[in-house]
């Protein structure tokens, strides 16, 4: 059965018993009608004033049956985009979601909003999966969460051509798209859900969007005739910075206990090797820190997960494997330890940080064997040469951000199609301008020393012999292949090894020179040549004198900036008279959530508790203006919170 689409399609739901229905209720045809029932079911239900920007578009047109594809920044509120029109519209919303794992958080924290939702997935048994089937056909769903896997199953097809569909989400689109990161097979034959149900509307969402997967996602999904919204894709209360390697360890312990001790945050690393090793080093230091790799049992894995999404400050250490579609949104930083793929990985997974809009902090230690690594891994990756230079390009942009002396964010912005913003004094190039200097010079010395050297081919010389011999080193490698007797041996020693380093590295990135091999041998590239001739010069960023583990000091370090300002929990910003009561409601959250076995967001996100404590609501009247705060968690919590409230205020003075 297919549906009749559009307007006509909005009858009130004569059971009134769906939070949706209420939304429906005026019975409106019409775009009137339209933007009225999504503007109610917003306030209703979801306890919102008004739209973020870009929803409201989005909402009335799938509510009226078109299609849309909607590229929006991790925390820009996506969700809504599709649990409105299913909302509104007749029938269930089906979500397509690579999330298995958070499926039962999603709908766990519909239904705290009074929405009737539901999952369909491998983890279930079959009675859990017959009890959420007939409610589907019985119509009593508003929302069903299907693994795209799922689809390929043709007794789902058939299940779902029983039931009545109001629109189908795919969530995470950027997984139907091959140039980018995060490809998954199973998204290609999504395209079919358009052949076999032609008159229910879908929203495509994803919050990666370079302009070269925003047109993928179009063509496989066939959404060229669909409402496309491009959303601004800046992050501002997110900081970006990118600090050289030298001890990483230290360095991240720095900034977790300079910057947000007790806060939750996430630090991915390259290998479960070294998942393991930081998590341990963490812990020992007596920072809650946890495991999550695709190699830990699947038990202890979903262990780790639930901790840190339900408990307080929590540490993730983890593999990219962790965070697709995690959206705690009290994530205070993300760091890196290892040099990501991609941009458009970096960004998303950065992106995990500070979702409810308070400061947050994205940060990546970066080095010479981090270039080195990637450069290898391309080398052996499987698959053809398109697709290995496919992947050179993702690293080559990567590098482009991690050695510019420009504006991070404007980097960042540009590599999204997003051009002509201004610098954004929020991270560390804005903070602490780094200076170029003109690096010919050395970059010759370098390069004719890998020449010479090239000449031994049968011999493998990684970057620090190289590096050895510029500096004038007898080491027993130098002596034992007579590499004092090069022009080169010590014609660097103007330079200091870190430097040099540097300069390697910075060679690498301008593909001024390469590694071959499983052994990192440095290489000449075809424009290796001109700088050797001098018809190139080079610019290069100079390293810092300091390291960032050093603690802060006058004229603002950027890397360690934020030191002196510190703690950034969930309690600063606060005025002094809030700050208890908030921490008295967060203890009120924290032991309802556990009662429900649910993260303490899927209660309030910090931000209702924020202004709770501020505003210091009197009646349930009052409660109900606060964000965040619909019919459904003003029924259920009403009470309680204003007890907590009333137990903590003191009787205002009467003089
Ligand atoms: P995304 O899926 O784009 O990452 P979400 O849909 O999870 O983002 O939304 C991010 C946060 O913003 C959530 O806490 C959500 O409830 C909140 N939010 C979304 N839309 C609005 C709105 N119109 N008004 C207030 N808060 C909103
Ligand atoms: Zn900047």
């Amino acid at each position: 059965m297919t549906l009749p689409p559009g307007p006509e399609g909005h009858p009130a739901d004569p059971s009134g018993t769906s939070a949706g229905a209420a939304g429906s209720a005026e019975g409106a045809t019409g775009t009137a009608g339209t933007a009225g029932a999504a503007a109610q079911v917003l306030r209703r239900v979801f306890g919102y004033e008004s739209f973020r920007s870009g929803q409201r578009e989005i909402i009335e047109h799938v509510v009226d049956g078109g299609d849309a594809l909607v590229l929006m920044p991790t925390g820009g509120g996506k969700s809504l985009c599709y649990q409105i029109p299913a909302l509104v519209r007749p029938g269930t919303g089906i979500v397509v979601s690579p999330l298995i794992a958070l499926m039962q958080d999603q709908v766990d924290a519909l239904r705290a909003l009074g929405v009737r939702a539901g999952f369909l997935n491998s983890s279930q048994d079959l009675d859990q999966r017959r009890t959420v089937e007939a409610a589907f056909l019985a119509g009593e769903l508003d929302l069903l969460y299907l693994a795209p896997e799922r689809l390929r199953v043709e007794a789902t097809l058939r299940l779902l051509d029983r039931g009545r569909i109001s629109l189908f989400a795919i969530d995470e689109a950027h997984c139907v798209a091959q140039w980018g990161h995060d490809f998954r097979p199973d998204y290609l034959m999504l395209s079919m859900l358009h052949e076999r149900w032609p008159s229910v509307p879908r929203v495509a969402l994803t919050a990666t969007a370079t302009p070269e997967t925003h047109k993928e996602i179009t063509t496989r999904l066939g959404l060229a005739d669909a409402y496309h919204h491009v959303a601004d894709f800046d992050r501002p209360n997110i900081q970006y910075r990118i600090v050289p390697k030298k001890e990483p360890k230290a360095q991240l312990l720095h900034l977790l206990r300079t910057e947000h001790p007790g806060d939750a945050g996430i630090v991915y690393c390259l290998s479960r090797a070294s998942v393991e090793k930081i998590a341990e080093f963490l812990a020992g230091q007596g920072i809650p820190a946890l495991p999550y790799h695709a190699g830990l049992d699947n038990r202890v894995r979903a262990e780790n997960q639930a901790r840190f999404l339900r408990e307080d400050g929590i540490v993730m250490v983890a593999t990219i494997a962790f965070g697709m579609g995690i959206d705690k949104p009290d994530v205070r930083f993300v760091a890196h330890l290892d040099l990501p793929k991609s941009v458009e990985g970096y960004y998303q997974e950065t992106g995990r940080a500070g979702r409810d809009g308070l400061r947050s902090t994205a940060w990546l230690a970066y080095g010479l064997q981090d270039v080195v690594q990637q450069r290898r891994l391309i080398d052996a990756s499987p698959g053809d040469a398109a697709h290995r230079r496919r992947l050179g390009t993702h690293l080559d942009a990567m590098l482009a951000l991690c050695e510019t002396v420009e504006c991070r964010r404007v980097g960042l912005l540009a590599y999204f199609g997003q051009r002509g913003t201004a610098a954004c004094g929020n991270c560390d190039t804005c903070l602490e301008p780094p200076q170029s200097w003109d690096g010919t010079v050395a970059a010759q010395k370098l390069l004719s020393a890998v020449l010479r050297l090239d000449r031994e081919r049968h011999q493998r010389f990684g970057a620090g012999h190289v590096i050895d011999i510029l500096l004038g080193r007898s080491t027993p490698k130098v002596t034992q292949h007579r590499h004092e007797t090069l022009t080169v041996f010590g014609v660097g020693e103007d330079l200091r090894e870190l430097d040099w380093r540097g300069v390697v590295r910075q060679l690498l990135a301008q593909g001024l020179l390469a590694v071959q091999g499983e052994h990192g041998t440095l290489a000449l590239t075809e424009a290796s040549a001109d700088v050797l001739r001098g018809t190139r010069t080079v610019a290069l960023r100079r390293e810092p004198e300091r390291v960032a583990r050093s603690s802060a000091r006058a004229g603002g370090d950027a890397a360690s900036a934020g030191a002196g300002r510190a703690r950034r929990t969930a309690s600063v910003d606060l005025p002094a008279q809030a700050a208890p009561v908030f921490e008295k409601l967060r203890a009120w959250r924290g032991a309802t959530a556990k009662e429900q076995g649910v993260p303490a967001y899927v209660i309030f996100h910090d931000a209702t508790l924020r202004e709770i404590a501020t505003q210091l609501p009197t009646s349930l009247a009052d409660l109900a203006t606060i964000s965040g705060v619909g019919e459904n968690k003003l029924a259920k919590y009403g009470e309680q919170l204003l007890d907590v409230l009333a137990g903590s205020a003191e009787p205002p003075e009467p003089d």
